[in-house]
């Protein structure tokens, strides 16, 4: 089965297009439908406030919360903010899906324009990656740190739930949807 990209909003091309070239089939998920017709789940950026009231007017915010228990799922960015069990500057109409127990800060680093590219280091390749009003990850609490940009945790992993505060679809990097694709191959 394949491997679903939630097209809400945000680089949904860019990741079905990294996930092809790593072999794996991919589709867009609109629907609760196309979500049950999936092995496992990416949830790009985006703006998290608004991805959380797409899921629930699109009547997917439920079935996600499900799909995050028992399937593997990478959220980066805003994906990231949601898959998160405490976000710190949530605003109130935000709903979280959670499932990750970390605590993330949003827009850490400043507002658009100290968005910037920079090498992350995973064990075996640094990568250059971007930061677009990333949010920065508190705590990771447990968490299997699998990226770090110099010495703070930039991406990891709880089971086979994967999250990054970059956005490696806009750079070609690929370490990070590799890592996910063998975890997706193994559940
Ligand atoms: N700062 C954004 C938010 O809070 C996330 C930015 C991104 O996904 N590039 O949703």
């Amino acid at each position: 089965m394949p491997i679903g990209v939630l097209a809400l909003q945000g680089d949904v091309r860019e990741h079905i297009q990294l996930l092809t070239e790593l072999g794996s089939s991919a589709l867009e998920v609109k629907t609760a439908d196309q979500l049950a017709s999936c092995d496992a789940l990416v949830i790009p950026g985006g703006e998290s406030t608004t991805i959380s009231k797409l899921l629930v007017n699109f009547g997917l915010m439920d079935p996600v919360k499900d799909f995050v228990s028992s399937k593997p799922v990478l959220g980066t960015c805003a994906g990231l903010i949601l898959l998160s069990e405490e976000v710190v500057g949530r605003r109130p109409d935000q709903q979280l899906i959670g499932g990750m127990p970390i605590t993330v800060e949003r827009n850490a680093y400043g507002g658009q324009t100290h968005s910037f590219e920079a090498q992350v280091d995973f064990t075996e390749v640094t990568e250059s990656a971007a930061f677009i009003r990333a949010p920065r990850i508190a705590d990771v609490k447990g968490c299997d740190v699998i990226a770090r940009l110099g010495d703070e945790p930039v991406a990891i992993r709880h089971a086979n739930v994967f999250g990054a505060t970059f956005h490696p679809e806009l750079t070609g990097a690929k370490e990070l949807h590799r890592q996910f694709i063998n975890a997706v191959e193994s559940a």
